[in-house]
């Protein structure tokens, strides 16, 4: 079996768009409307010779814990499913309560955790980027989804970690 890397993050922030970029086609349901419920979906991707299995973790609503509650048991659940878990950022909203609260858990991980700070469509979000280590997750990793930008560097990333 191949490992198998999950994708979590806030609604809106990019992952489908990200798992998209990582499995170079447009299988993945991009929403434009935050919380769209979409369910867990799993797609091949192969870098480098190597394959592994991508899960784009759409449909966790705010439920009776809130945001902060829903993407926190997201991540739990992330964890004991896969073999890495990459977290995605939206750069220009930075990290908010939610992100706090997936980080704690993330934090926690035996397994490889990875930190992408999404919608670095150009140099102005470096900054913002860099603010990310405060999450103790290690290095934020800048990337644009939409464009593709340094999409390459995380996907080497990935594989190294998987
Ligand atoms: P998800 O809810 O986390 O799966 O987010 P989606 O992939 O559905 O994307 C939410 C919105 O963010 C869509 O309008 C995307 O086009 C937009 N988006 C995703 N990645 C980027 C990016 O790198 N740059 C910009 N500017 N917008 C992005
Ligand atoms: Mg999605």
């Amino acid at each position: 079996p191949q490992p198998v890397l999950a994708v979590v993050g806030r609604p809106n922030v990019g992952k489908s768009t990200l798992v998209n970029r990582i499995i170079g086609r447009r299988e993945a349901v991009v929403q434009d409307v935050p919380g769209v419920t979409r369910d867990r979906v799993a797609y091949d991707a192969l870098w480098n010779g190597r394959r592994f299995t991508v899960v784009d973790t759409g449909g966790w609503e705010p439920g009776v814990t809130g945001l902060q509650g829903s993407v926190a048991a997201q991540a739990e659940y992330a964890m004991s499913t896969s073999d890495a878990v990459l977290l995605v950022v939206d750069a220009a909203v930075g990290a908010t309560a939610a992100e706090e609260a997936v980080a704690k858990v993330l934090r926690r991980s035996k397994k490889p955790v990875l930190l992408a700070a999404n919608k670095v469509d150009d140099d102005r979000l470096l900054a913002e980027t860099a603010s990310l280590w405060t999450l103790g997750l290690g290095e934020p990793r800048p990337v644009s989804a939409l464009h593709g930008r340094s999409s390459g560097d995380l996907l080497d990333a990935i594989v190294d970690a998987l």
